[in-house]
């Protein structure tokens, strides 16, 4: 049986509070497509915000740290996110990854740390082009994935998003033979890590989907779903992303 989809909007260092209305109009086409899973990752200033002004609505954070308090200036733990509304967060997008020099093994304790707070976590894996080029794409990803993998995994609470460095906010996408031969290689790797639940393990697509190519990329078989960038900050581009999860 195919997996609910699950369409999930990062919204990376942009928002401020005139934002607010972008996110009640994305909750509002989310309420009118029951049968999707949609949310929004928001910056964490405005997540109190967010929930209070569309009730009910999935809002996510982007990273949590892996330490439930102490002192780590400027970090915050999956606990607060947690009181702070989010249900979810994002952890190991490679622009953390890169640019905050984030580990597998720090992604693995913060996966572990959301889920002790009672968060969904979404771990990020993709290779960057050179990899690609050097034919090394698979092995990357599925050496991410067995890095940051969390222990007690559960599709409950765990969400795979595979997102080729290369494809994010570039506006070029994979081929989907190549999203479809990455997506079962991921589906496999899962199955060798936690067994049989990890069929219902969604795994998401991530890298410039939008409105004209999501059709094409969630109809890729083990594609559970979408982590959208730039085409999640308005209603009136994320929302036939989440027309086309409707319909696949
Ligand atoms: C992302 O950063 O997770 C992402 C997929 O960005 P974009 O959709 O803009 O490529």
């Amino acid at each position: 049986m195919a997996n609910r989809k699950y369409i999930v909007g990062n919204w990376k260092m942009n928002g401020l509070r005139a934002q607010l209305s972008d996110i009640a109009d994305i909750a509002e086409l989310a309420e009118s497509h029951k049968d999707v899973d949609v949310a929004i990752c928001p910056p964490v200033t405005l997540i109190a915000q967010a929930t209070d002004k569309a009730p009910g609505f999935m809002i996510g954070a982007q990273d949590c740290h892996f330490a439930n308090n102490g002192a780590h200036t400027g970090c915050l733990s999956a606990e607060m996110i947690g009181e702070a509304g989010a249900k979810l967060t994002i952890l190991g997008h490679s622009e953390r990854r890169t640019d905050q020099h984030e580990t597998d093994a720090e992604v693995k304790a913060k996966a572990q740390a959301a889920h002790a707070a009672g968060l969904g976590a979404i771990i990020c894996v993709g290779e960057t082009e050179q990899e690609r080029d050097a034919g090394k794409a698979i092995d990357v990803v599925c050496g991410q994935l067995e890095g940051s993998f969390p222990d007690n995994a559960d599709a409950a609470w765990l969400t795979i998003a595979y997102e080729p460095v290369w494809a994010i906010g570039t506006g070029r996408v994979p081929e989907v033979s190549d999203v479809e031969e990455m997506h079962a290689a991921i589906r496999t790797k899962l199955t060798e890590l936690m067994g049989k639940g990890a069929g219902a393990v969604r795994i998401l697509y991530g890298g410039s989907m939008n409105g004209a190519n999501a059709a094409q990329l969630l109809a890729v078989s083990n594609v559970d779903g979408g982590l959208v960038g730039g085409a999640s900050l308005t209603a009136e581009k994320f929302g036939p992303i989440i027309k086309a999860a409707a319909e696949a």
